[in-house]
């Protein structure tokens, strides 16, 4: 199994750590609500016209978050994806879903 997920998770905590981010189970709410401004702000360039490398760099934002916070949770990101993927394989088209996607 491919463990490029937790690379780039201890590469995130890796600069956390050294920029002085801490991790502690204290800040789980603050980094679920910083993950939210990101994608906030990906939504804010995207609707103001910005470049794709501008959205892009956002959603980089929001994904360096969610690693920190995976690194947090002490979670085995590239388990979980695995799992997910084969999950959401098994399901139907479009999940059965009437509408959205
Ligand atoms: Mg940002």
């Amino acid at each position: 199994m491919s463990n490029c997920l937790n690379e780039h998770v201890a590469a995130v905590r890796a600069l956390t750590d050294a920029k002085g981010f801490s991790s502690n189970e204290e800040r789980i709410w603050e980094m679920l609500a910083l993950i939210h401004t990101e994608i906030s702000e990906a939504t804010n360039a995207y609707k103001k016209g910005e470049s794709a490398e501008s959205v892009g760099e956002e959603l980089i934002d929001a994904v360096i978050r969610i690693f920190h916070l995976l690194s947090a949770l002490d979670l085995d990101a590239d388990a979980l994806f695995e799992a997910k993927m084969a999950h959401n394989w098994e399901r139907p088209y479009k999940y059965n879903t009437v509408r959205g996607g």
